[in-house]
């Protein structure tokens, strides 16, 4: 049996205030769809539910629970764009193609916010975002970042504070700067996965758990996907495994590294206190590569995520290690208790551009989001849709990014990477 497959849900603060315990069935037999989509994180329940709404049959395949993996562990930072700077996509294409990318970087935001409220989806979806500048050459990008938004884009929501402003987002002397964007936000990412895979299910979506793909075949007319019990005929594939693809499609895994990343939760904090560490209530990163990242819960918990790891081992005393880094931002939590320390792997594609693309002309696939999946995932999931609705100009356009492969295979992607992040790390502390 592969390691993933029929595993509970991560110890977590989410899996812990999960507010639908729905359990689904494990696929037996052989059933018939139009679509047949694996994994159901928020790309594969976001474009189940897009193709369902469209009038497809769907069965979604999943190896473990609904939101499992990174979808129902992230950070919760909802932020508008993608991973990599917008002068990525410029490497690849014209300006009014770039455009296109930014317009669709805003409406990552509009699709989420739109999902939210059409489902009733209870995630405590939350407004406000501060990128907080970790020294005085974060702050010029940011201010120049700003600047390039309102021109390039006629976007000119950014507002840039310093000094006692910054107290407003963080209550702390670490950062001289920051950007503010009141468009961005954070949310509980298991929550509003659950709330996708009930609509996806009120759509008609037939949900499978505990039901990995371990084969898919190519047949005349269609292809048939296979799991240990049971077997889905569909004239489309689409895989949304992220960074578990593992042997279903090498070609694919050796596009992204899975990188691990870790968040804790502190014990409640109070309101009052929560009030005074964070009082604009919004989430937070630092300008860093290897950054910070942390928001308030709705219960007064701090949220605090960071840290990398690139073998697929959790540092050991996670909780410890976590709270000493929250302690260099928040000294006067020294008190405060850790009560949920968990983490997941991230999917990082070496520019940090999503990788979106065919295998075939029936089988698509949306990987590599790099850290920026909890916004970009539901345009995958609408771009997936489309395209096999017969619409593939918005898809096509992130096909002609090229993605490079990692060096050397599975065995060798991670050394590769431990000394790129080295090479930032060491930029970071410059
Ligand atoms: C700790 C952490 C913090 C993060 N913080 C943020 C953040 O704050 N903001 C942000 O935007 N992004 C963040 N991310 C990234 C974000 O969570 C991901 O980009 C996003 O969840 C990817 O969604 P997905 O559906 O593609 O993949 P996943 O959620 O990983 O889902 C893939 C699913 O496919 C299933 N699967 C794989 N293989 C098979 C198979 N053979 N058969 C059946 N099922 C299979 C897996 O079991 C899994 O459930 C973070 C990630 C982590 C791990």
């Amino acid at each position: 049996m592969l390691k993933f497959a029929n595993q509970p849900h991560a110890p977590s603060w989410y899996a812990a205030t999960a507010n639908d315990a729905t359990r689904h069935p494990v696929l037996q037999g052989t059933i018939d769809a139009d679509v047949c989509v694996i994994g159901a994180g928020l790309t594969g329940v976001s474009t189940a539910l897009n193709l369902a709404e469209r009038g497809y049959r769907v069965a979604l395949l999943e190896a473990s629970k609904v939101g499992w993996a990174a979808s129902g562990r992230n950070g919760g930072q909802l932020i508008g764009g993608f991973a990599c700077g917008i002068d990525t996509f410029g490497q690849f294409m014209n300006e009014s193609e770039v455009k296109q990318i930014w317009a669709m970087g805003l409406e990552t935001l509009d699709i989420v916010k739109s999902r939210v409220a059409k489902h009733r989806i209870d995630c405590a979806l939350t407004e406000g975002y501060f990128t907080a500048a970790n020294k005085a050459r974060d702050v010029d990008d940011l201010k120049q970042w700003r600047d390039e938004a309102a021109q390039r884009f006629g976007y000119d929501r950014f507002r840039y504070v310093d000094g006692d402003g910054v107290r407003q987002y963080v209550q702390s002397e670490r950062y001289p700067g920051g950007l503010y964007d009141p468009d961005s936000g954070h949310l509980h990412p298991l929550n509003y996965t659950l709330g996708l895979a009930r609509a996806a299910r009120e759509a008609g979506v037939q949900i499978f758990e505990d039901s990995a793909v371990t084969n898919l075949r190519d047949e005349p007319g269609g292809h048939t996907i296979e799991t240990a019990q049971g077997k889905v005929r569909a004239k489309f594939v689409v895989l949304a495994c992220n960074t578990h693809l593992g042997t279903l499609a090498p070609e694919l895994a050796r596009k992204i590294m899975p990188v691990g990343t870790y968040v804790i939760a502190t014990e409640p904090l109070g309101k009052e206190r929560m009030a005074a560490l964070m009082p604009a209530q919004a989430a937070v990163c630092d300008s860093r590569f290897v950054l910070d990242y942390f928001r308030p819960a709705p219960d007064t918990r701090l949220l605090w995520g960071g840290k990398v790891s690139y073998s697929t081992f959790e540092p050991r005393n996670l909780g410890e290690a976590m709270r000493s880094d929250m302690l260099k931002t928040f000294p006067q939590l020294a008190d405060v208790k850790v009560d949920y320390a968990w983490g997941g792997f991230v999917d990082i594609t070496m520019n940090r551009a999503p990788h979106f693309g065919r295998l075939s002309p029936t089988v698509y696939f949306a990987q590599g989001f790099s850290g920026h999946g909890v916004n970009t995932t539901g345009l995958a999931g609408t771009l997936i849709a489309e395209a096999i609705h017969g619409q593939a100009a918005r898809f096509d356009l992130f096909g002609k990014i090229r993605h490079r492969d990692f060096p050397g295979g599975a065995a060798l992607r991670t050394p590769a990477l431990v000394l790129a992040m080295a090479w930032y790390r060491m930029k970071d502390l410059l």
